[in-house]
């Protein structure tokens, strides 16, 4: 294809790790990016469905968010921290209490706990622990959190936990909702070991989860199955922590992805696209009678990248002063979900799944070999999507929250042909 023939990739190839995989995917050298739209360096333009994993929900290179940020820049503003007093520190504070925290009823203390999302869930897990006096920790099935052991232990993906090279401890998993595609009642198996004195379960600290499994396979939890979770944990003693590292900031409409649900977890994590702009940032959210660490207890370099205060104070003062962001989310993301439908629909004997909630949207395949193949005709024709779920079988459709309507039906248009396609290759058209 002669895009991946432009490109010299050859440092990439020699130098850097093999354990690179998204430039597996998309072998070319991108460049420039701009709102739905990365270029490489030869000009081409790629549509995004993937921005970011998660961490672009307002766009490449947003306007205002750019804008902010140079004018940071310029004006010599602290760049680096720790977690010293700054004054971009104190205004990202003031914006995300009293436009964020306050309107929804939600108290909690701020830790910010190193740069990534995994850092976000380290601080839960070691606080839960320390909090409760207990180590164990339940997950679910098909659970992502992150690459360190702790978030690792807690995650799901047999090739992730295998890179960990040492046993990953005091996490046990429990089935996902609709694990069993509506067999048992929920929490069936949960309940019952927690009531069972001999059931060998060791009370948890805490629960992690996601409320909709991004890496999992766009797994979306029901509203009543997170109530009834957060009851569970209330009953027995044990802390919910929410991670919202992939799913909070708006994909699925609502700032927080749990507040459909209506709960309110003991814990959130919350990473990609808070800053907004891109650049690193976590924040472990914590209710007030938790935060029982002594100063420095838990430490990092960099738990304060000034820049990204910025970026992340204008993104919330421009987004979520109102519900229109999470209005328009909504509906593009019933538009994706529609055109799923109907791509279903035209391909009856496939059995396609459509999944999701928001602008957090998959297409589960018959198979990894086919989405793959879907990912590969779609970026033949200048879409970036990707595959998730445990055998990378979901076609997963994740692009800023600010695509416009006339884009998304675009690359909505390349994912259809791509899926049919794939299946026309694959005999089961
Ligand atoms: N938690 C969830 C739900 C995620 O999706 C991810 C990353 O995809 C992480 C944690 C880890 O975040 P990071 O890659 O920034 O460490």
């Amino acid at each position: 294809m002669s895009v991946i023939e432009q490109s010299d990739t050859s440092i990439f190839t020699s130098l850097e790790s093999q354990v690179r995989s998204y430039s597996r995917s998309w072998p070319v050298v991108f460049d420039r990016a701009l709102g739905s739209t990365m270029y490489d360096e030869s000009g081409n333009g790629y549509l995004d469905f993937f921005a970011g994993a998660g961490a672009l929900n307002y766009g490449h290179s947003n306007p205002l968010l750019k804008k902010a940020l140079i004018d940071y820049l310029s004006s010599d503003r602290v760049i680096h921290s720790l977690d010293m007093f700054t004054t971009a520190r104190r205004d990202f504070l003031r914006a995300f209490d009293e436009i964020i925290l306050k309107p929804r009823e939600l108290d909690y203390r701020v830790i910010f706990p190193g740069p990534g999302g995994t850092n976000a869930v380290e601080a839960a897990l070691k606080l839960a622990r320390k909090v409760t006096g207990r180590e164990s920790i339940v997950n679910f099935t098909n659970a992502f959190h992150g690459m360190t052991l702790g978030a690792l232990s807690v995650t799901g993906n047999a090739l992730k936990r295998g890179g960990a090279g040492v046993p990953l401890v005091h996490a046990t998993p429990m089935p996902f909702d609709d694990y069993f595609q509506q067999d048992y009642p929920d929490f069936f198996y949960f309940k019952r070991l927690l009531a069972d004195s001999g059931s060998g379960l060791n009370i948890p600290a805490a629960v992690i989860v996601e409320s909709v499994q991004g890496e999992g396979g766009i797994n979306a939890a029901r509203a009543e199955w997170l109530r009834g979770l957060s009851e569970l944990c209330q009953e027995n003693g044990i802390l919910l922590i929410l991670d919202d590292v992939q799913m909070g900031c708006g994909r699925t409409g609502g700032f927080f992805s749990f507040e459909e649900a209506g709960i309110k977890p003991d814990m959130v994590c919350l990473s990609k696209s808070i800053s907004g702009s891109g650049l690193p940032l976590a924040l472990t959210l914590v209710k007030p009678e938790l935060d029982i660490w002594e100063p420095g207890e838990h430490n990092g370099t960099f738990r304060g990248i000034a820049p990204a205060f910025e970026t992340a104070r204008v993104a919330i003062e421009e987004y979520w002063q109102d519900r229109g962001l999470e209005e328009s989310t909504l509906a593009k993301g019933l538009r994706v979900e529609s055109r799923f439908n109907a791509i279903a629909a035209s391909h009856e004997a496939a059995g396609l799944v459509p999944k999701g909630r928001g602008l957090a949207r998959g297409l589960q395949m018959p198979s990894g070999e086919l989405a793959s193949r879907v990912s590969q005709i779609a970026f033949e024709n200048r879409l970036l999507v990707e595959t998730s779920g445990p055998e990378g079988e979901v076609v997963k459709v994740m692009p800023p929250l600010t695509i416009a309507d006339g884009e998304l039906d675009r690359g909505l248009d390349i994912v259809a042909n791509a899926v049919a396609e794939a299946l026309a290759e694959h005999g089961t058209g």
